[in-house]
C-alpha cells in the first residue's frame, strides 16, 4: 500500500509518498507561501528530476490539489492515479490528553482535534485545513491522525504537573505536554533495533535538537519525562527560543521594556535562544563559524546550549537510575560532530564515553560511543514522516 503523509504549517505543506512495501519514498515535495503572493510546489519523484511548479494558491486545499495533481503526472509523477493512494496520515501538533496514541479520523476525532486549538493556537488549525482539505479532494481515503504529543501520554503526573495552583490544571489543561513525539518514538525503537535488544529491557536518552529542540527520558518503550512542556518553549535553550529561564523575569522585563504580551511572547520565541546570546544567528551553523572566528558571544551561546543538553541528560539518569542508550538526532544531533562532542564532554563520571573518531560521522545511523560496556551513544537520522505512515498502516490494516 502506497500512504500520503501530510505535514500542514500555517503557509506550508510538507508530503511524502511511501510504498510501504519496502518504506521507500517515491516521491516527496513542499508547498511554500500558501496564501501569499508567490506560492510553488517544489515537487521530486526519486528518480526523476525535482519539478517547481509556480501557481497562485488561495488555501490549502488548493495547494493540495496541486500535489496530487504532481503526484499523478503522466511526466513527473509517481502513480498513475489517486486510486494508489491507500491511505494518508496527518501530522497533528496537539492532541491535549484525549489521544495517547495515532487514531482513523472521524468526526469525534475531528471535533478533539479542534477542542486543542487552544493549546496550540498556531499549529492546530494549519493541520485541521489539511485534513479538511484531503477529506474533500479524496472522501473515499481512509486517513489517520499522528500526533506529536501522544508519545508522552505515558509521562506519570508527578513529572507532568507543574507546581502551580492545581485549579489551572483542572480549569485550563496547564501540564507539560511535550513535543517531537513521533520523533523521539523512532529513534528509540530505532536505538534498540540497532543494539540488538528489546526496547521493553532499554532506558534510552533520545536528544532530538533542530532549530526546535527537546530531550526525552524513554523507560521500556515509553516516554516517562521530556523537557518541553505545556508548550514548545519549556526546557532546552534553542535558535530562537529562551526555554527555561527564572518566570519572573517575565513580568520584569514587560514592566522595565514596556511589552505587552504580544511582544514578550515573540521576545521569548523568535529573539531568544542561541540566536539572543550571540546577536550572530539561530542557525548552529553560523554560530560555530562565528566561535571558530574568535566570537566570544557565539563561544557563550554554544556553552549554554551544550551545558542545558548535559543537564538534561543528567537529570533522566538520576530518574532512570542507568542509561543503556543515548541517541541525538535531528539537525544539530544528525550533523554538528563538535556539538556532540562538547554536550557529551564531562560525562564519563555517568559511563558517558564518546568516541572522538567515530564520532565524525554526519546524518548516519551509526553507534559512536567507545566500548561496548559504558552506555551506547547513538547518531540517527529522524524520520517522522516514516513513523507516521507506520501508525497509519497499522491503524487502516485494522
Ligand atoms: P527543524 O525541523 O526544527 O526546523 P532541523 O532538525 O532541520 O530543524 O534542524 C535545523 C538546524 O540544524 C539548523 O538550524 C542548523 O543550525 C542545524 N544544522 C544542520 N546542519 C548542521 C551542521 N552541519 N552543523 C551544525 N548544525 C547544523
Amino acid at each position: 500500500m502506497n500512504i500520503l503523509v501530510i505535514n500542514c504549517g500555517s503557509s506550508s505543506l510538507k508530503y511524502q509518498l511511501i510504498n510501504m512495501e519496502n518504506e521507500g519514498v517515491l516521491a516527496k515535495g513542499l508547498v511554500e507561501r500558501i496564501g501569499i503572493e508567490g506560492s510553488r510546489v517544489k515537487h521530486e519523484t526519486i528518480g526523476k528530476e525535482e519539478v517547481i511548479i509556480e501557481e497562485p494558491m488561495s488555501d490549502h486545499r488548493k495547494a493540495l490539489e496541486l500535489v496530487l495533481d504532481a503526484l499523478i503526472n503522466p511526466n513527473y509523477g509517481a502513480i498513475k492515479s489517486m486510486d494508489e493512494i491507500g491511505a494518508v496520515g496527518h501530522r497533528v501538533v496537539h492532541g491535549g490528553e484525549s489521544f495517547a496514541s495515532s487514531v482513523i479520523i472521524d468526526d469525534r476525532v475531528m471535533e478533539a482535534i479542534n477542542d486543542c486549538i487552544d493549546l496550540a493556537p498556531l499549529h492546530n488549525p494549519p493541520n485541521i485545513m489539511g485534513i479538511e482539505a484531503c477529506q474533500e479532494l479524496m472522501p473515499k481515503t481512509p486517513m489517520v491522525a499522528v500526533f506529536d504529543t501522544a508519545f508522552h501520554q505515558t509521562i506519570p503526573a508527578s513529572n507532568y504537573i507543574y507546581p502551580l495552583p492545581y485549579e489551572l490544571y483542572e480549569k485550563y489543561g496547564i501540564r507539560k505536554y511535550g513535543f517531537h513525539g513521533t520523533s523521539h518514538k523512532y529513534v528509540s525503537l530505532k536505538a534498540a533495533e540497532m543494539l540488538g535488544k528489546d526496547i521493553k529491557d532499554l532506558n534510552i536518552i533520545t536528544c532530538h535538537l533542530g532549530n526546535g529542540a527537546s530531550v526525552c527520558a524513554v523507560q521500556g518503550g515509553k516516554s516517562i519525562d521530556t523537557s518541553m512542556g505545556f508548550t514548545p518553549l519549556e526546557g532546552l535553550a534553542m535558535g530562537t527560543r529562551s526555554g527555561n529561564v527564572d518566570p519572573a523575569i517575565i513580568p520584569f522585563v514587560m514592566e522595565k521594556e514596556g511589552l505587552s504580551l504580544d511582544e514578550v511572547n515573540n521576545l521569548l520565541n523568535k529573539k531568544s535562544g542561541v540566536l539572543g546570546i550571540s546577536g550572530v544567528s539561530s542557525d548552529f551553523r553560523d554560530i560555530e563559524e562565528a566561535m571558530e572566528e574568535g566570537n566570544e558571544r557565539a563561544k557563550l551561546a554554544l556553552e549554554v546550549f551544550t551545558n542545558k543538553v548535559k543537564k538534561y541528560i543528567g537529570a533522566y539518569a538520576a530518574l532512570m537510575c542507568n542509561v543503556d542508550a543515548l541517541v541525538f538526532t535531528a539537525g544539530i544531533g544528525e550533523n554538528s560532530i563538535s556539538i556532540r562532542e562538547q554536550i557529551c564532554e564531562g560525562l564519563e563520571c555517568i559511563d558517558i564515553k564518546i568516541d572522538k573518531e567515530l564520532n565524525k560521522v554526519r546524518g548516519k545511523e551509526t553507534i559512536v560511543s567507545k566500548d561496548l560496556t559504558s552506555t551506547a551513544i547513538l547518531v540517527i537520522p529522524t524520520n517522522e514522516e516514516l513513523m507516521i505512515a507506520r501508525d497509519t498502516l497499522e491503524l487502516v490494516q485494522k
